[in-house]
């Protein structure tokens, strides 16, 4: 039995509910239990009846904004801090209209990766008994052992420096307010990607060889994308052909170049692309990179403001030109 956020829980559900009955809403978008242990699949439904199946709980990981674009009608919607940013960048581009969303806000408490947990009771999912969540520590149980962990060591690296976990933008707020990670919690979200960032060019090149040598060209990192919203993706062009078909690294690495290029400014850090990736490819060293360029060079962080203009769709006379490197 993992452990439920079981208040906020209840309260999505009666609002879903009440939501489909009173035609509010014509689709809900949240949250089942998945059919592995500890994970969760996306609920899409227009039954009031599905709605007593909808979860919150320390592993809701999907960002459901990504559904918002190809479903049709008025949506109540789940979202947890980052995936608030990605429907609001969304908004931003016209790609969705404000009206036809409800947003069922999640206080975001971060989600557990798995595979810190296994590697840190060295068992497997199957093997593990119980993850429960207490406020800041972790309580694991195998084979009748019980371990305890603080939280900051099994969240995945992205939410460990969350910096907008309560949602700004809600109709509907299911719970209190979650706070922002500290100074040394966001540092330690970046110790990867600084790791990969302060290693000499020539080594950093080998290492992103060898890592696209094991692409799949599975495009995974792009479908679970919100920000990632072409109707017709440059892979795909044949007039001309910019990507061979076979997944050679060159070409897997031109990939992620364009994406990144493509999402600056709308990436949120939600971490779904890295989570995504059935090959582990490091990709939030990327997108977190460009991230973090954009917020140097532009002082913009994706999803925080719905009035704005989209970052890549206006320019000021006073931006510089020697972000050309
Ligand atoms: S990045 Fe923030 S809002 Fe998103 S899942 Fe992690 S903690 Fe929650
Ligand atoms: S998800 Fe991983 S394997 Fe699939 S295309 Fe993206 S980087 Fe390649
Ligand atoms: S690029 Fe990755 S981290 Fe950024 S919004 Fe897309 S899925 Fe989320």
């Amino acid at each position: 039995m993992l452990t439920k956020d079981t208040k906020v829980e209840q309260k999505l559900r009666s609002e879903a509910k009440a939501l489909l009955e009173q035609g509010k809403v014509d689709y809900i978008i949240g949250f089942e239990l998945g059919s592995l242990k500890f994970t969760t699949t996306p609920l899409i439904t227009s039954d009031k009846d599905d709605t007593s199946r909808l979860v919150i709980n320390p592993f809701i990981a999907n960002n459901l904004s990504v559904y918002l674009p190809d479903v049709k009608g008025r949506v109540g919607i789940v979202v947890k801090g980052c995936d608030s940013r990605s429907l609001v960048s969304l908004l931003q581009d016209n790609k969705i209209a404000r009206e036809r969303v409800v947003i069922l806000g999640v206080p975001c408490r971060g989600i557990i990766d798995l595979s810190k947990v296994e590697k840190l009771v060295g068992k497997e999912r199957d093997e593990i008994d119980d993850i429960v969540r207490e406020e800041d520590r972790v309580l694991v149980t195998a084979n009748g052992n019980k371990k305890e962990f603080p939280t900051s060591e099994v969240l995945f690296d992205n939410c460990l420096g969350c910096e907008l976990p309560t949602p700004q933008e809600y109709d509907i707020l299911l719970g209190e307010t979650t706070l922002p990670a500290g100074d040394s919690d966001q540092a330690a979200s970046l110790a990867k990607v600084k790791q990969l960032k302060d290693m000499p060019a020539e080594q950093r090149w080998e290492f992103w060889k060898s890592e696209f040598e094991r692409c799949l060209r599975c495009y995974a990192c792009r479908n679970v994308c919100p920000a990632c919203f072409c109707q017709r993706c440059f892979v795909e062009e044949t007039e001309p052909t910019w990507l061979l078909p076979v997944p050679r690294w060159q070409d897997n690495l031109l990939f992620q170049v364009v994406r990144n290029i493509h999402v600056a400014g709308r990436c949120t850090d939600c971490g779904e692309c890295e989570r995504a990736c059935p090959v582990n490819i490091p990709l939030r060293s990327l997108t977190r990179e460009i991230y973090e360029i954009v917020g140097e060079l532009f002082q913009y962080k994706a999803g925080m403001d719905k009035d704005a203009p989209p970052l890549l769709a206006c320019y000021e006379t006073t931006d510089t030109e020697d972000f050309i490197r």
